[in-house]
């Protein structure tokens, strides 16, 4: 394949994964798990506005809370004079990341920003001038987080050259061809084709991986893999990040993605539903990995009383209101009714997640598995239309990310699998 080539290959794969749809209405409100638009028509949000809505939208505790908050202190700049919510979010957070050793938080606005801070502060702490991270992921628009992303929508920025990309262990698509052995080609690729090689361990500071990997087509690596992972890192003394931004707090059914592996990573970055639509980000890390960084990667306004606020609440509904089971019990039963409609598609190459974070992904056909990403607008635009939010993602655009407020019931998913089976059939019919 000779240069042209490839750069045309290349800008397709970009220009799909750009290609993000907007949806024609004017959003006026929202409540639960529904949004309703100027005209008064409602629509059922399995994306949950990029999974921010974590607990829903408009959760009335938060409401009351935040009304009151702006009123008694609507503002303090944690970089000088530290402040109770702050202080309480901090303490809660280091509480349910895992590990017994002494933990320090980091707040910012955005899952970008949070990862730009690992990206700055972990080489530092560390001595160390690179990092590790995979192909597909996503991390964010900054140049630190765009440096650390491996999906191809990022390509083409420059970025920082000091990050490398190994494969993700995907096992619909098997980055070595062979699906047996993927957790060992992978751990062996990075030990002996990497360390071996461009980036010794000794001057790797982290390695940054998604326990699911998200904007790259919610791809759920094998069980073993995360454990294996971890594993190595300790090997060479590498610390392990994981950006748990959208499937963290309680989307899988448990806390965190690794959760479900008992690992116990060095730092953990959190944004989207953190703050339950609230601009709010942290990365919760070992106390060492943090210390060195006390003034460089600071924000005005991060870890403000208002945002702290309503994070600190958002915990507190997610652990009374028994959502992280919610999402385990109906993610499963999500799961077993979408494995139900992929007997009724061939289009329907793969159903996979963990919790309520489930990808479908559209082939033309099974054999071939060539991405049907044009077909996967179409079904996405129909549910639309039908009153069903959904966006697609993955490298290929042809992945329909399942991440709906972890408060849905059992009906609103069969309403919400009837409505895709409906899309589905237009499409059988050539009717969209
Ligand atoms: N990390 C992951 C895994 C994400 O999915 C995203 C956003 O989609 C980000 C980081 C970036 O977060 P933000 O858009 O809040 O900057």
């Amino acid at each position: 394949m000779n240069q042209d080539t490839l750069l045309s290959v290349e800008d397709k794969v970009i220009s799909n994964a750009l290609k993000i749809r907007f949806y024609p209405i004017s959003v006026a409100s929202a409540f639960g798990t529904r949004l309703m638009d100027a005209a008064g028509v409602s629509y059922l949000d399995l994306s949950a506005g990029w999974a921010v809505a974590g607990i829903g939208y408009g959760n009335p505790r938060i409401a009351h809370q935040l009304k009151q908050q702006y009123e008694s202190l609507s503002f303090t700049s944690q970089l000088t004079i530290p402040e109770k919510n702050m202080v309480g979010l901090a303490q809660k957070l280091i509480e349910i990341m895992p590990g017994s050793f002494e933990k320090k938080v980091w707040f910012g606005h955005s899952g970008s920003d949070a990862n730009d801070c690992v990206f700055k502060l972990l080489p530092l702490a560390r001595n160390r001038s690179r990092m590790v991270s995979f192909m597909g992921s996503y991390h964010g628009q900054t140049m630190g987080s765009l440096s650390l992303s491996g999906h191809p929508a990022q390509a083409k920025f420059i970025g920082s050259g000091n990050v490398l990309k190994v494969p993700y262990p995907n096992p619909y698509r098997p980055p070595f061809g062979e699906t047996t052995a993927l957790t060992s080609q992978v751990i062996q690729y990075i030990e002996n084709e990497v360390f071996r090689t461009v980036c010794p361990p000794e001057d790797t500071a982290g390695l940054i991986v998604e326990g699911i990997q998200s904007d790259g087509g919610l791809v759920v690596p094998p069980d073993d893999f995360l454990p294996e992972l971890q594993k190595l890192c300790q090997r060479y003394q590498i610390s392990l990040i994981f950006d748990e931004v959208k499937v963290g707090m309680g989307r899988t059914g448990k806390w965190f993605s690794f959760d479900h592996f008992d690992l116990t990573p060095d730092a953990v970055v959190l944004g989207k539903s953190l703050g339950a639509g609230l601009p709010i980000s942290a990365v919760v890390a070992r106390k060492e990995l943090l210390d060195t960084g006390s003034g460089v990667h600071m924000f005005t306004a991060s870890g403000n009383p208002i945002c702290s606020m309503a994070a600190w609440e958002n915990i507190a509904i997610l652990e009374e209101e028994r959502l992280i089971e919610n999402a385990a019990e109906n993610g499963a039963y999500f799961l077993q009714m979408l494995g139900e409609l992929q007997q009724k598609y061939e289009w329907i190459g793969d159903v996979r997640g963990r919790g309520l974070a489930i990808g479908v992904e559209l082939v033309e056909n099974r054999s071939t598995k060539a991405p049907a990403a044009e077909k996967t607008a179409a079904v996405c635009y129909r549910c639309f239309e039908l009153g069903l939010i959904v966006f697609y993602v993955g490298i290929h655009s042809n992945v329909i990310e399942i991440t709906p407020p972890l408060t849905i019931s059992k009906q609103e998913i069969d309403l919400a699998v009837s409505i895709l089976d409906q899309a589905f059939k237009d499409l059988e019919s050539n009717s969209i």
